[in-house]
């Protein structure tokens, strides 16, 4: 490490934020499914956007490249080093400025996703995106990969959540427009640019946001479902019949099963089914619970779902959420799987479900399928996990042609290949096969335009 170097990044930023301590820096070179181990000769901990500043224009001058890290919950690898200073943005952890009336918040970009949501709750408002790591995740992460989660159909990504954003590009400016706005038709809208760049085209330092109305009245229901086409017509009679789902999501057999044997949890419903679905439904009238009871008593009726229950309290409720959001973790003690993060339009889940798992079973007969997600943004977490008795080394050599053979389905029902998590240094390979030649190139001429020196997150997407 070069001493002379960090002594000069100390009269930058501070002695504070240039951390040179091992076991600090450990944390953040690890990915959280252990698949990305990192290095870096330091890290670095801006407080302020003008020391984020600082930190690239020095970088700049003297050609060094840095990744930038958030909450570390990023799960195709972009964010963990591999020799780059690692620029972490966790001390930008204001809330600049709440705007009720504007429906709009100012946060820095290393705020906690649920400290963000909580400071809107405090205003009686909220900030809608929901997901199972936002616990850890930050606005400038979340922005970075343009986040989904669990309320997409209803509230957007994080892309339709954002109204401004400050930016400090690679030349050292800034890009500052920190909008109440909804609309402004001036010119480019350039945030978009950085909006799932995934750290590539510069680093985000706050973001204006938009809140809404809290629901009142808010219903959790599981249901049993014997296949994939009736999930799909379930989630559309109850959106006609209530007008309020907020969230539907899936879970094979298999991903439940994990998930009662792995989590500790109760399966709430009396048996398992090929199919449950956790409905979430919201609105601002006392009689939710009873449409909802009503929908979902003409749903068992005609034949559409096998069984429901109703969380009779907010424990109860938060019980079914566990079991969904459980399902990263309840995979872990199963061993090695081939992971994807694919969307089809919504009509073609159940034809992707079952051409999948032929063409995954076809590489590697016994194979386990766990299948889950928000199926109501057609997204789909397809996890083809090894078959209990193969060795995680053995399946470890099937997992590239599992992903080329799942990707190839979901290319042929005129899906993407990465929903929600992006392309990271993870699925590099198969994007740069699969993205039509001039689109990569639009890319490529962006980034070299933007960041001519490849210094941010120098190794993603390309
Ligand atoms: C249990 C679990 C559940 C999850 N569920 C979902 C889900 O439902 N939906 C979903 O979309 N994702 C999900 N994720 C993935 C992850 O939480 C998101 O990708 C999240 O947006 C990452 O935020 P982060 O702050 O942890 O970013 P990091 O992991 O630190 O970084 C992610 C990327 O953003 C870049 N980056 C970070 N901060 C900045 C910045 N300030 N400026 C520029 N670039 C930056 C990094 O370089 C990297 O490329 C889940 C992850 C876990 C572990």
């Amino acid at each position: 490490m070069e001493i002379g170097l960090l002594e000069k990044f100390r009269n930058l930023i501070g002695d504070d934020g240039v951390i040179t301590d091992g076991d600090l820096i450990a944390p953040h070179l690890k990915e959280w499914r252990d698949r990305y181990f990192g290095n870096t000769p330091f890290m670095l901990a801006p407080n302020s956007t003008a020391q984020v500043q600082e930190i690239v224009k020095f970088c700049g001058q003297n050609h060094l490249k840095l990744v930038s890290q958030g909450g570390n919950t990023g799960l195709v690898g972009g964010q963990i080093p591999m020799g780059e200073i690692l620029l972490s943005l966790h001390r930008l952890n204001k809330i600049r400025e709440i705007n009720p009336l504007d429906d709009c918040i100012i946060a820095e970009a290393g705020v906690i996703l649920e400290n963000l949501q909580n400071a809107a709750a405090a205003n009686n408002r909220r900030f809608p995106l929901t997901l199972a790591s936002q616990g850890s995740a930050t606005i400038g992460g979340l922005i970075s990969t343009n986040a989904g989660g669990v309320h997409v159909r209803k509230f957007g990504m994080m892309r339709q959540l954002i109204l401004g954003l400050e930016v400090v590009l690679p030349n050292g400016e800034i890009y500052s427009e920190l909008s109440a706005l909804r609309k402004d038709n001036t010119g480019y809208d350039l945030k978009q640019l950085f909006i799932g760049a995934e750290g590539t085209l510069g680093v985000i330092t706050a973001a204006s946001l938009k809140i809404s109305a809290r629901p009142k009245y808010s219903v959790v229901a599981m249901l049993g479902i014997e296949n994939a086409q009736m999930a799909v017509e379930c989630l559309h009679i109850l959106e006609e019949q209530t007008a309020a789902i907020t969230a539907f999501e899936i879970m094979n057999k298999q991903a439940l099963q994990f998930g009662i044997k792995n989590l500790g949890a109760r399966n709430p419903l009396s048996e398992l089914h090929n199919f449950t679905a956790l409905v979430e439904f919201e609105g601002a009238f006392a009689d939710l619970p009873i449409k909802v009871e009503e929908a979902l008593s003409k749903l068992l009726e005609d034949g559409k779902i096998s069984d429901a229950t109703i969380a009779q309290n907010d424990a109860q409720a938060n019980s079914f959420w566990h079991l969904r959001e459980g399902m990263s973790a309840a995979q872990k003690p199963e061993g090695r799987a081939a992971k994807h993060d694919v969307s089809v339009p919504i009509s073609k889940i159940p034809v992707f479900l079952e051409r999948a798992e032929a063409a995954a079973k076809n590489i590697v007969n016994g194979a386990r399928i766990v299948a889950f997600g928000h199926i109501s943004d057609g997204n789909i977490h397809y996890d083809v996990a090894r078959p209990e008795t193969m060795p995680d080394d053995e399946f470890q050599s099937f997992i590239k042609d599992i992903n080329h053979a799942v990707n190839d389905v979901v290319v042929s029902l005129g899906g993407s290949i990465s929903a929600e998590h992006g392309i990271g240094v993870a699925r590099k390979d198969e994007f740069c096969v699969r993205e039509p030649k001039p689109h990569l190139e639009l890319m490529k001429t962006l980034k070299a335009a933007i960041d001519p020196q490849n210094m941010l997150n120098p190794r993603s997407l390309f």
